[in-house]
Order: structure tokens, then sequence, then C-alpha cells
């Protein structure tokens, strides 16, 4: 993301910390790594968000969300302010742009987070969220949602989930 540099767009940023994706929602949008441009200029806020795996009736919820809770928070800036929600593909979103702060609440629940750097086409190693062990058995590439794979762990014998890496959204409908 770029460097913000005003007041107004530090405070939308901080605003979209509370914005969540309703298949996960305790993660921030922020912390998925969806957000790539906060503008504020004149009478003008514009935010850029990168849309993930989710599907559309999510990408409209948070769409909507943003719109609402931006509007909330800046209307005591000045009431007459403008703002934009718009969805891009460039760049791309992947898994890589998870922040730590991301990957730390996918494992508190119960979520293996994908690899922090993962290439395309490089074998995929999952950790146990409970314990840690990588002596895990894939149950079901398919888990609740598309990105999702239910996996089982051989060590503390808890079922978990785990995020497949995606370097490139493109990758799911190959
Ligand atoms: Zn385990």
């Amino acid at each position: 993301m770029q460097k913000v540099q005003s007041d107004l767009e530090e405070e939308v940023l901080h605003v979209l910390q509370d914005v969540t994706d309703p298949e996960m929602p305790f993660i921030s949008i922020v912390d998925l790594g969806m957000v790539e441009k906060v503008e504020a200029e004149d009478y003008h806020v514009f935010v850029k968000l990168l849309p993930t795996f989710s599907g559309c009736p999510a990408l409209d919820m948070i769409k909507g969300d943003v719109l609402e809770k931006v509007r909330k928070a800046i209307s005591k800036w000045n009431e007459s302010l403008d703002i934009q929600v718009e969805f891009s593909f460039h760049p791309p979103w992947t898994t890589n742009r998870i922040s730590e702060e991301g990957r730390k609440k996918l494992n508190l629940n119960g979520i293996s987070p994908p690899p922090a750097e993962h290439k395309h086409g490089e074998p995929w190693e999952v950790d146990c969220p409970y314990c840690g062990s990588t002596y895990v058995t894939m149950e079901n590439i398919f888990g609740p949602t598309a990105c999702r794979s239910i996996l089982y762990c051989d060590e503390c014998n808890n079922p978990f989930e785990a995020m497949k890496p995606i370097a490139n959204l493109n990758e799911k409908v190959e």
C-alpha cells in the first residue's frame, strides 16, 4: 500500500480496520491485504480495494460496509465529502499480502495461514494451528469456502482448516 499522507487518509485507514470479510469476520480487510489505496483530496475520498477469492455477495457487503463506516467517520471533517470505493484486479491480490497480524488471527481461529512468501507452483506445507505439528493429513480439499481446505492433525487429533496459498488469483480457475 502507498504511504498514508494526511490525517484524513489516516482516519479512513483506521476505520477500514473495522471492516471484515463476512466469510472471515475475525480479520480486517486491512490485515487481509485488500486495501491498496486510500486517497483524500479536496472533497473526495477514494478507496481502492483488491478482491480476494470471496464471491460477489461478500464483496458487495464489504463495499457497503466501507461506505457506511467511512461516511460516518468523516462526516465530522466535512459533510460534503464524496466517497468512492472501487474494486480493482491491478495489482492482483495474493495471500502474500496478508499481514503478520492477519496470519496470527487466522491461526487463533483454527485456520492455518498460507505461507508468508508463496511462489506459484511451490509445494505448500501446512502447520497445525493448535500444536504446530506438520504431521497433518488432508481430509477434504474443498472446505467451507473454495479457498479453504479441511485437514486433520495426526499429532493432537484436531481437525482444522487451512487457507490455500494463492500467488496468482487465476490459479483457482486453472
Ligand atoms: Zn495439532
